[in-house]
């Protein structure tokens, strides 16, 4: 059903709700909400530091003064003072509600709620609604939807079509077989689907959650047993032994390997050469080296006659990774051809590219997804490797493993999973793990300051810049958004371009600091402009969403700073801190983050104190603890939906006994009870076909 059938969605909103990937009714039903506005109790002044985080806060007061009518521009403002039971008050402030001049009058007492930031050195509370105590006292424990929105689309307007999209779209069979459903006590998914929009309570809230996470690492998990089962049966149609130019390679390196590196090398080099084809993840912290690992086992396939590939995220990331490899090939006389393959390139550019794939003359292609479009014919492909692999999805790794005859898979990834958890998501491969860092790299000095830093931030750069060294900062968004008052890329850099103190050049004379800025909405073309500049070192600051974030690898840049740290999960921050690092040089990573939350404290203080990815994600687990949703979501780890790996482990663990169990009975899904199950797994894949547009 179409989105426009919906009352009150025109063409205007349909586009919007296209723009986050809503097409029609079942995606409304698919998008969960991604905080809830909840009608807590009501709090002290005193405690206010504790609740920054939340949307909004409540308090029980009295208006202390009477209320300060004033006009500004086009805006009337009515502003009091709120004063608690204890006694301690706290400013309020209202824009053109002059009708509030009856009810808000001195000594009158409300509860008043609404969202509270960090103002001019105070606390106030902003545009606040008022209840009687009576009316709150049934509101208490609510919870409200709140969705992510784009520009244009208000919380409103979502929350109406999803009630109505779930009223159209109610009854759909449960596709998890009764047993399992009664087994884990799993909530039935019509009334999950509908309490994870509108639920009552926290109780039935967590229920709802607890059967969708379910059905999400259970789904996930189907579809990887499936390849496993597939992968067991294939033998290794490619024989790929070591070829000594690869150990002439390591031993030219400017660098020796860590045993680590070596181990895993050693690893993927008997994959190679086996009986069964490899299928193999390669985990290693961010700067551990796992490139060299790539580019050795793509050069051993093309010295035994294939081709070899690797996909990585980005075209930013797929560009630099075929420049720093050509260069390496040139400067150590490694006489191999390797083609570029990423969406921007023109039909021209690209037409020649997948002729010199299928003629066999690129022996190394690397990519963005491209690499797995329908168009591409490989001449003789016997190596697929993925680069940050969380990036991509199961469906996408089996997409590309079948444009050959079942190449051998490497997948490389950054995410720093506890091996248990890693052999559960990851059931298809079997795991190398580099557990080692470099023994040249001096670890990064890193420190959380409050805006109020910057100055000395940008003097500090401006040292490193004049020293020859280069520099990130990283802002949450592209351009000024309404609402939020996150730095944005486009005008920080203008704001730094002020700010960053010139550079006194060899011979006396002032010269300014050379600024860019990058952003995901850019185009390809002038993205990759940018990013080679940087490489090149002509551009000393670059200023950038997180686009940077995926393995992007300058080893001269040795400050990364962070605007609202805060508003970044902890998986996020470290991968960002990643890039620097990176060289012999000492660098530097500067979290800046002005949130007067006590919680935000203490999750930016776990990256001050450690630079292990490891620790990192088990520190924040512990934080956060189960039951804990509503924190900042570990994006960019393994892209779940709703479900978060570590805080849902222990569902996960029960989700990947479910599907043992089905498949130790029925492993073709031929049963009855196991019919609509496997109906959504053909569809869901289907699905994810259709959007990848392989
Ligand atoms: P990641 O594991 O994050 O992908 P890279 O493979 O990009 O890391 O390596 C980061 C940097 O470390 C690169 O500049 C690379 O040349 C260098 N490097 C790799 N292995 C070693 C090593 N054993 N000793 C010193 N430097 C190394
Ligand atoms: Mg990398």
């Amino acid at each position: 059903m179409q989105l426009k059938e919906l009352k009150g969605i025109g063409e205007k909103t349909s586009e919007l709700l296209n723009k986050l990937s809503i097409f029609c009714v079942e995606d409304l039903v698919n998008f969960y909400p991604r905080d809830y506005d909840i009608y807590e109790n009501t709090i002290f002044v005193k405690d206010i530091n504790d609740y920054m985080d939340k949307p909004a806060v409540a308090i029980d007061a009295i208006v202390a003064n009477t209320p300060d009518m004033k006009r500004a521009g086009n805006l009337m403002i009515i502003s009091a003072i709120l004063k608690d039971e204890l006694g301690q008050g706290m400013k309020a402030t209202w824009f053109n509600m002059p009708y509030l001049k009856t009810t808000l009058r001195m000594g009158y007492r409300f509860v008043f709620r609404g969202r509270v930031i960090f103002k001019n050195g105070g606390y106030v509370m902003e545009q606040p609604v008022m209840y009687t105590m009576a009316d709150y006292a049934k509101l208490l424990n609510e919870m409200q939807p709140i969705y992510s929105l784009t520009k244009g689309l208000s919380n409103k307007i979502v929350t109406k079509a999803v009630a109505q999209a779930l009223a159209i779209f109610r009854s759909q069979e449960d596709y998890i077989p009764d047993a399992i459903i009664e087994k884990y006590k799993l909530t039935e998914y019509n009334i999950a689907i509908q309490n994870i929009h509108f639920p009552k309570n926290m109780e039935i809230f967590c229920e709802a959650r607890k059967r969708l996470v379910f059905e999400e690492f259970f789904m996930f998990i189907m579809s990887i047993r499936q390849l496993k089962d597939n992968n067991d049966l294939q033998p290794n149609h490619y024989y790929i032994p070591n070829d000594d130019r690869t150990d002439k390679l390591i031993e030219m390196l400017p660098y020796k390997l860590t045993n680590a590196q070596l181990n895993t090398w050693e690893e993927v080099k008997q994959n190679m050469a086996g009986n069964k084809l490899m299928n193999r993840l390669i985990q290693g912290d961010v700067g551990s080296g796992k490139t060299i690992i790539a580019i050795l086992a793509l050069m051993n396939a093309v010295y035994m006659g294939y081709q070899s590939a690797m996909m990585v995220p980005t075209e930013v990331l797929a560009k630099q990774q075929y420049e720093s490899i050509k260069n390496m090939f040139i400067e150590y006389n490694i006489d191999i051809k390797m083609a570029l393959l990423i969406g921007s390139l023109t039909a021209k550019e690209k037409s020649l590219e997948y002729e010199r794939i299928q003629s066999g003359e690129a022996q190394i292609v690397i990519g963005t997804h491209a690499l797995i479009q329908e168009k591409v014919q490989y001449d003789n492909l016997a190596l697929v490797i993925t680069d940050e692999q969380h990036r991509f999805g199961v469906n996408q790794r089996e997409a590309l493993s079948n444009k050959g005859k079942q190449p051998h898979i490497l997948v490389m990834s950054a995410t720093p999973i506890p091996r248990t958890l890693a052999i559960i998501i990851y059931g298809d491969l079997d795991i190398s793990i580099i557990d080692e860092m470099p023994s040249n790299r001096l670890p990064i000095k890193n420190c959380v300051v409050g805006e109020s830093y910057r100055p000395k931030a940008y003097q500090f750069i401006s040292e490193q810049v004049s020293q020859g060294r280069q520099a990130y900062v990283i802002c949450p968004m592209v351009e000024e958004s309404e609402n939020v008052e996150a730095e944005n890329v486009v005008d920080y850099s203008k704001i730094l371009k002020e700010g960053l103190p010139k550079i006194m050049t060899k011979d006396g004379t002032f010269k300014p600091i050379c600024i860019e800025y990058l952003h995901g909405k850019m185009k390809s073309s002038l993205k990759n402009e940018i990013m080679e500049k940087f490489t090149a070192g002509h551009i000393d600051v670059l200023v950038s969403t997180t686009v940077i974030e995926v393995g992007v690898n300058v080893p001269n840049t040795t400050v990364m700073m962070i605007e609202n740290a805060d508003r970044f999960g902890l998986a996020q921050l470290h991968q960002l801190r990643g890039r620097v690092g990176r060289g012999s040089n000492q660098s530097y990573c500067i979290f800046v983050s002005n949130s007067k939350s006590k919680k935000t404290k203490e999750r930016l203080d776990i990256l001050n104190k450690t630079n292990d990815g490891f620790k990192i994600a088990e520190e924040d687990m512990k934080l956060r603890g189960p039951g804990d949703f509503f924190g900042i979501r570990q994006s960019g780890i393994m892209e779940f939906g709703i479900g978060d790996i570590f805080t849902d482990a222990l569902i996960l663990k029960d989700a990947s006994d479910a599907v043992n169990e089905i498949m130790d009975k029925d492993p073709e899904l031929l049963n009855d009870e196991n019919q609509s199950l496997k109906e959504k797994l053909v569809k869901q894949t289907e699905r994810l076909i259709n959007k990848l547009n392989i």
